[in-house]
């Protein structure tokens, strides 16, 4: 078969010559609107330890919003400069589907099999890893659908077989490809960083509470027994928290704090004045948790609220860190990091180990996807628009593509 139609796919194992693909070029770096246009690509040919899988569905995270940017990495022009003689994007970093073709040394899924995709890579006979080491920190890891190619926004993607996991039988095809990324990230985030961890009575903050990392983590620290606030940038999002979890919802709108810092006096009247809307915006937070400072603060806004989760966090707390939306330029006052010894940690993804714990738990049901809205394959450019501009639906997008 030449090239299956869209929303069709052939009969499984049979694998057509082309497909329809969502392709990044470097000379349309820029808006996602844009960036991303509708392809015929030769279907790849997969290595011995490789996959392919005919994708069911994808989810829409923010990492393609950065690939479409070029900025800060990009993609293309280092791939090239590592070997790579493609010169063009498939991004997408997590999806359902139907494994079609296995490379020869595949031993953990066969043709046919139904996988969810978890979107780390990394080489497992690197001595690091073989001895013992945490593979996200390894020197071979990379984002599947992001630093690597070939991934999800295409009717085939390429995985390595310590990608595929078993897709939980009681989720449809989209909600089985939204959690895994954003879940699996807030995973490692509240469980791998001992002792900061996240216990029975633990409070914590979560900034974006509604976003794709806030739905995970107000479950998440709701089973761990943990007590999540939750922050928002509206009333309406107030309610979705509160129905995962959160004891308290703050509109971020209501406070003016907002920002990095500046080198300067900090007895100036701008300090004074940002000091004066952080303790109105911590006295918030204490007011649905009994006065109990979070000891543990997700962080993803990066820039714009790095100042504020530093200073409420509590003495001896830790806040997590795995992005930087608002901006890469963390500043904040360091009396507050050693008088109060406090911890900034980073966390990226997951381990396979924390994929697996997450499939678990979506399994057990102890968790649940928060799917809010699926989009057409040609709508792809449009979902990554709207979370560019903080405009999408809360939770996580999907994307319907093989079917
Ligand atoms: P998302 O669905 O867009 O949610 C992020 C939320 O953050 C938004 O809903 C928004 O909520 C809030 N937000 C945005 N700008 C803000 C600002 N200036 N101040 C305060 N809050 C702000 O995105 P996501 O999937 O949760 O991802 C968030 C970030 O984490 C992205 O930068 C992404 O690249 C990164 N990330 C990293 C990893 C990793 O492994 N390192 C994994 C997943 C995501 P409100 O407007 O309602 O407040």
């Amino acid at each position: 078969m030449k090239i299956a139609k869209l929303g069709e796919l052939p009969p499984v194992g049979e694998v057509p010559d082309k497909m329809h693909a969502i392709v990044i070029r470097q000379d349309r770096y820029g808006d996602p609107i844009n960036a991303m246009q509708i392809e015929e690509i030769s279907v790849p040919e997969i290595g011995d330890d490789e996959v392919l899988v005919a994708v069911k569905a994808a989810g829409v995270n923010y990492n393609n919003v950065w690939a479409c940017a070029g900025y800060p990495l990009d993609l293309i022009g280092l791939r090239q400069k590592k070997g790579s003689a493609l010169d063009f994007h498939i991004g997408g970093s997590e999806a359902s589907g139907i494994v079609y073709k296995t490379g020869k040394s595949v031993t953990n899924v066969k043709i046919g099999d139904e996988v969810v995709i978890q979107g780390g890579i990394w080489d497992p006979v690197e001595p690091y890893v073989v001895n013992g080491g945490d593979p996200v920190i390894s020197s071979s890891f990379l984002s599947w659908g992001y630093e690597s190619n070939w991934g999800s926004f295409a009717q085939f993607c390429v995985v390595k077989e310590l990608q595929c996991l078993p897709k939980p039988g009681h989720l449809s095809w989209e909600e089985a490809a939204v959690y895994m990324l954003t879940g699996a990230t807030i995973y490692r985030m509240i469980n791998r960083w001992q002792p900061n961890v996240v216990k029975k009575g633990t409070v914590a903050l979560v900034w974006g509470g509604a976003g794709g990392l806030g739905v995970m983590a107000l479950q998440m620290i709701r089973e761990a027994g943990g007590i999540p606030v939750a922050v928002v940038n509206s009333d309406e999002k107030k309610k979705i928290c509160m129905d995962l979890g959160a004891v308290g919802v703050i509109n971020r709108n209501n406070y003016k704090h907002w920002g990095g810092m500046t080198e300067g006096d900090i007895h100036s009247e701008e300090y004074i004045e940002w000091r004066k809307e952080v303790v109105a915006f911590n006295k918030e937070i204490l007011s649905f948790t009994s006065g109990v400072s979070p000891s543990l603060v997700i962080e993803h806004p990066g820039e714009s609220t790095i100042p504020t989760s530093l200073f409420i966090c509590s003495k001896g707390g830790m806040v997590v860190t795995c992005g930087g939306t608002s901006g890469y330029v963390g500043s904040f006052d360091l009396r507050y990091l050693w008088v109060h010894q406090k911890r900034i940690q980073g966390s990226h993804f997951a381990s396979y180990d924390e994929c697996y714990a997450v499939n678990e738990m979506i399994e057990n049901k102890r968790i649940r996807p928060v799917l809010s809205k699926v989009y057409n394959f040609d709508e792809i450019p449009l979902a990554h628009q709207l979370m560019k501009e903080n405009r999408h639906p809360f939770g996580n997008m999907a994307i319907r593509i093989g079917y």
